[in-house]
């Protein structure tokens, strides 16, 4: 066949339909909202701007509801989830339907409308939003219920009634989804003058209520199945909290029976204990596990699974866009058949395909082979049917070896194997990589070329991207103007931003990165086995999506990536101007990562490259060099015990690539949090002879750990003033923050700087804030 012809098999544009079945036993834990062109986002930000009705806005959601639901009927998916749409977070539409809306948004009781719902998620003129944070370790963002003592939980929001009547009615037999009552729990957070250690677990026996009513509900209209979403018994907990799991599952048995309930869980194993405690669960009849990135929940169902009750096999990933090996998920599926009994086993997703791509069908640019090796949300489903049907005897053969070829042609692809790259980094794990000489040592040599004063003071990297520049980018891109109009106009940029900076009296310069995008795309797009999607759009929060690169091949860096428009900028100024390049570990975390070979060995690939480039600037003349780390915490793993081994990894990676640099050059890096009192020791360890990092919206947090003793040795700058807020702060107030730092920290090595790029901020905004911040350092070093 060619590969046209496989590729409409594998993604489903023909299917062969021989086997006219029901529905075999298929499951979907959760389905993208946003839309296959995000019309979900368009629809939104036009209804908050004032441009649509309220009407519109729902039609819209309405249809991409329906649209959603048909698409699952028609893979013939049994299993179909209704209620994982939402208008902004499902974790706040848990809060809506408990009516735990904070006092401060006005509520006074009734239906949930819009008005409250958006603010509690975006804030409005009077009132701040809820604070949000990561949903696991993924990058979606959830909003975080704000509960304590006196909070008066009512049934507030219909929607998840609503929209299983509203799939009813459309002649879809869904299975409504909940989030189960003890991960809602442990995903709140006390509300403000609430008690910070308040047990949130003692609210179960007052929001148990509300979920009968619901469940109640549901029954009446129809629901035949339930799934309560508990992704908490992935994370390492305490017996008490297990226990919470068996009183209020037992608390709603009565409730439940007469329908059948599914507990899923997803991200990670199940711990043993959390897999004890949740089969001796009453009254429940199916359990879902994530089989793609839990390895070993396997074996504990192999150990002990109860006899009658369905699997939830979770073995289509729904966190990457790879297509399925489905002979293999076909093995492991036929081997727990043999535990769970016939019938007993429903194949599903690993998790809720929110996480991923939408659809594959929307791709015009990626080629034909690219494509057959990917599988998007809505190719996912597909998979899940076709191995469900091959479960039950009926394999669709066409379906099989169309998915069996592409995984061939994956393997032996010359575009995904580099042979010099595979090689230089086998075996970079069984070797350490460091700096020649210790960091005191290296900051004096440094010292002695650059002669900086003290608290010096830099800026992260990025100086306001303004409408214009993002015009001439798009035009270059679009090969609108020529390379040399594109050169010349980002050359008179970076002059800009040098000049303003040498005007300011910034001691460490930084080129303000005129021409990037993006601090990912932007070498992923340079560098070989990186490609690119026109929308492979995924949720972030709210109506914000992101389009991860997708790492498909062995990394190698064809040619030099910043060094020309570094050394245009050094060539400026005499002060030292800062290489700004992305670090290993953030380029693989904000990645979909390629799914045959472990993490590591991709991270140590990128290394490599980053290292490559690390020389040249080096070779160019460039003395200071950064290398952002942005997203090395996100990377931590769900579990305890896994930390160490990630972080061993990644910080080695981070020392690949700058091991050989001379002691005279310095490398900084630069972190966007500053919670990190829990892997201090790691970002020790990283070796960085320079870190800047987040600090001016958490300054108690980042200075503590120095408080309790640990000693710092390298130059630090924790960010003086916010750059996410318009607010200019006055030099007095920066002043107050360094004396701050300067009674933790030693003199010596403490930087002045802000606490992130500027690129999202204003030049009416940046220059009187660097003003300040430069006049508060003087004013320091005076009081020295
Ligand atoms: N160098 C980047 C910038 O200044 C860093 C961005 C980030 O940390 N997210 O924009
Ligand atoms: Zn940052």
């Amino acid at each position: 066949l060619p590969v046209s012809a496989l590729l409409e098999l594998s993604t489903g544009r023909v299917l062969s339909g021989s086997i006219s079945s029901s529905a075999m036993a298929s499951h979907i834990v959760g389905y993208p909202r946003m839309g296959p062109k995000r019309e979900l986002k368009f629809a939104l930000e036009s209804f908050w701007d004032g441009k649509s009705s309220a009407d519109d806005l729902k039609k819209v959601a309405a249809d991409l509801r329906s649209s959603i639901w048909k698409r699952m009927a028609d893979a013939d998916i049994k299993y179909i989830p209704s209620n994982t749409f939402s208008y902004y977070d499902q974790v706040l539409d848990t809060t809506a339907m408990l009516g735990a809306v904070p006092p401060r948004y006005g509520w006074n009781g009734g239906e949930i409308g819009f008005d409250v719902y958006f603010s509690m998620a975006r804030g409005n003129a009077s009132v701040p939003a809820m604070e949000m944070t990561k949903w696991f370790d993924t990058n979606y963002h959830y909003i975080v219920p704000e509960l304590g003592p006196d909070v008066k939980f009512s049934y507030a929001s219909h929607k998840a009634v609503d929209e299983y009547k509203e799939a009813k009615a459309l002649g879809v037999h869904t299975v409504p989804v909940l989030i189960g009552p003890v991960s809602y729990l442990l995903l709140s957070k006390p509300a403000k003058g609430v008690d910070k250690f308040f047990p949130l677990l003692s609210l179960l026996g007052k929001i148990l209520p509300i979920y009968k009513e619901v469940v109640t509900e549901l029954k009446a209209a129809g629901a035949s199945w339930i799934q309560f979403d508990e992704p908490m018994l992935v994370m390492d907990l305490d017996s008490h909290q297990l226990q919470a799991f068996s009183e209020a599952y037992s608390e709603l048995e009565s409730t439940l029976s007469g329908t059948h309930v599914l507990i899923e869980t997803y991200f990670a194993d199940v711990t043993p204990e959390a897999y004890k405690t949740l089969i001796s669960l009453r009254g429940i009849s199916g359990y879902g596990f994530d089989f793609v990135r839990g390895t070993k929940t396997l074996d504990l169902v192999n150990g002990e699974f109860p006899s009658g009750k369905y699997l939830f096999a979770g073995l289509v990933d729904g966190r990457n866009i790879w297509a399925n090996d489905l002979a293999a998920s076909l093995d492991t599926l036929q081997a727990l058949e043999g535990i769970v009994g016939k019938g007993k086993l429903v194949v599903s997703t690993s998790c809720s395909l929110l996480h991923t791509a939408v659809d594959l069908a929307s791709e015009t640019k990626l080629d034909n082979e690219m494509k057959s090796w990917l599988a998007f949300a809505a190719q996912k489903v597909l998979e899940v049917n076709a191995l469900s049907k091959a479960l039950t005897g009926h394999k669709d053969e066409a379906f099989f070896s169309a998915n069996a070829v592409a995984h061939v042609s994956r393997k032996s692809s010359p575009r995904v194997t580099n042979e010099a790259v595979q090689k230089a980094a086998a075996g970079l794990k069984d070797f350490d990589h460091h700096r020649a000489t210790n960091v005191s040592a290296r900051l004096d040599a440094q010292q002695k070329k650059l002669n900086l004063p003290v608290l010096p003071t830099t800026t992260i990297g990025s100086f306001p991207q303004t409408m214009e520049l993002r015009k001439v980018r798009r035009e270059y891109k679009a090969k609108k103007i020529s390379e040399d109009e594109y050169v010349e106009a980002i050359k008179e940029e970076i002059n800009k931003v040098v000049k303003l900076q040498e005007q300011l009296d910034i001691d460490v310069l930084v080129h303000g990165e005129p021409e990037r995008n993006d601090m990912v795309e932007y070498f992923g797009e340079q560098l070989s086995g990186f490609a690119f999607t026109l929308n492979g759009w995924v949720q972030s929060y709210g109506s914000r999506c992101v389009k991860p690169p997708i790492i498909f091949g062995d990394v190698s860096r064809p040619k030099p990536m910043t060094v020309f428009w570094s050394s245009m900028a050094q060539s400026m100024t005499a002060r030292p101007m800062k290489g700004m390049l992305t670090g290993p570990v953030t380029i693989l975390n904000w990645s979909f990562v390629r799914n045959d070979q472990p993490r590591y060995e991709t991270c140590y690939q990128i290394a490599l490259a980053i290292k490559d480039e690390v020389e040249d600037l080096e070779k160019a003349g460039i003395n200071v060099i950064q290398i952002d780390e942005a997203a090395l915490r996100e990377g931590l793993p769900l579990r305890k015990s896994e930390h160490s081994f990630y972080l061993k990894w990644a910080v080695h990676s981070f020392r690949i690539t700058n091991c050989s640099v001379l002691d005279t050059t310095q490398i900084h890096t630069h972190m966007c949090y500053s919670n990190f009192n829990d892997i201090i020791h790691s970002i020790i360890d990283m070796d960085a002879d320079v870190i800047t990092i987040e600090n001016s919206r958490s300054d108690e947090k980042l200075l503590s750990v120095f408080r309790e003793g640990v000693k710092y040795g390298a130059g630090i700058g924790p960010g003086v003033y916010d750059i996410h807020s318009p607010r200019i702060p006055s030099t007095e107030e920066i002043a107050d923050r360094i004396r701050k730092m300067l009674a933790v920290l030693e003199t010596n090595i403490l930087w002045v700087n802000p606490d992130c790029g500027l690129k999202t901020r204003k030049y009416a905004e940046v220059k009187p804030a660097l003003q300040n911040m430069v006049a508060a350092a003087k004013l320091l070093r005076q009081e020295l």
